[in-house]
């Protein structure tokens, strides 16, 4: 195929392992984030006869520095492409401890049905058997693809294809560190080739309602975390420090009479509170009797659920209202 007849792919680089660079050989001692998107994409065999690549730097940090401004940019960016006739995909680099999060950000925020295709590496580029090359490969593939558009955003890791909603890491170093447990990938990807067998049902990108185009800060939340003995004074104090709670609750979202009653005592306060499970699998059902100003997180772990929040409140501070959003996203 001659260039001219390439696809064009924009891979936005933010960092991570993939632009990991150390010890000739190891996997671990590197610095994530220092291999500039420019040096990686050309660090690919193969990868300029796929699509036509534009490569752009967002960020390039360790992906536990991400930040909100971050992902507005992303967002924006991709927003801003989106519109241009002469592409046809973006793929955003990513490090893997927060992917499964910027990847839910912009499934519920970015305004195109081209593909937007997340990956990142377990091993960094200077390991003896990095990842991230092969996954970058796969994921510029599938943003070229035809077969990926209108699926939301996706996430490819080790021959597989996720949906952004309910992608999770999984692993502290497994090369194959990603899944969605019960709902499983949508499809693989073999070489250059997708196959899809699944599709999101849950909203996401153009049919979304959220829009981050004027905001500039978004609506503060917190997570607090159950466990034996949790002392209700954290759950208080990080209630009112912020605009709206998750709690990673225990089992079914439950926890402990000392926490319950604390959450009775906030009632008052109204600031919506979104109970989900400190178990990664499974839907949270609020089948007891619970304050109104709490909602269930549905399938959502803690961090996806404080996404889905935090958009929420820029729409309505309405329990009802926020109520519907985590039943439909
Ligand atoms: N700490 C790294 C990061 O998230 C881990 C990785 O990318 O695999 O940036």
């Amino acid at each position: 195929m001659s260039k001219r007849d390439l696809r064009k792919v924009v891979i936005l680089g933010t960092g991570g392992t993939i632009a990991g660079v150390g010890e000739p050989g190891l996997t671990t001692g590197y610095s994530s984030g220092s291999m500039d998107i420019d040096a990686l994409i050309a660090g690919v065999p193969g990868l300029k006869d796929l699509a036509w690549l534009i490569g752009e730097q967002i960020a390039n940090v360790n992906s536990d520095d991400i930040t909100q401004d971050d992902w507005l940019r992303l967002t924006r960016r991709i927003n801003e492409l989106g519109k241009r006739e002469d592409i046809a995909g973006f793929v955003v680099t990513h490090g893997t401890d927060t992917l499964e999060e910027t990847a839910f950000f912009l499934n519920l925020t970015v305004k195109t049905r081209k593909p937007v295709v997340i990956t990142g590496a377990m091993r960094p580029s200077t390991a003896l058997s990095p990842d991230g090359p092969f996954n970058l490969y796969q994921a510029v593939a599938l943003a070229a693809s035809r077969e990926a558009v209108g699926k939301g955003v996706l996430a490819v890791f080790s021959d597989a294809v996720y949906s952004a909603r309910d992608v999770q890491k999984g692993s502290t170093f497994h090369v194959d560190a990603f899944s969605s447990d019960d709902f499983g990938c949508l499809g693989y990807i073999r070489d250059t080739v997708p196959y899809f067998y699944n599709a999101p049902v849950k909203r996401h990108t153009v049919n979304s309602e959220f829009d981050v185009e004027e905001i500039s800060a978004l609506p503060k939340v917190a997570i607090s975390y159950f466990h034996v003995d949790a002392d209700p004074e954290t759950l208080r104090y990080q209630y009112m420090k912020s605009d709206g709670l998750i709690i990673a609750g225990a089992g079914n979202g439950e926890m402990s009479l000392l926490w319950d009653r604390e959450m009775e005592n906030l009632e008052c306060f109204g600031k919506p509170i979104v109970i989900t499970s400190r178990i990664h699998d499974g839907i949270v059902t609020l089948h007891r009797k619970v304050p109104s100003n709490v909602l269930s997180g549905d399938t959502l772990n803690p961090q996806k659920a404080r996404i889905l929040l935090m958009l929420a409140l820029t729409k309505t501070a309405d329990i009802a209202k926020i109520r519907r959003i985590f039943e439909i996203y």
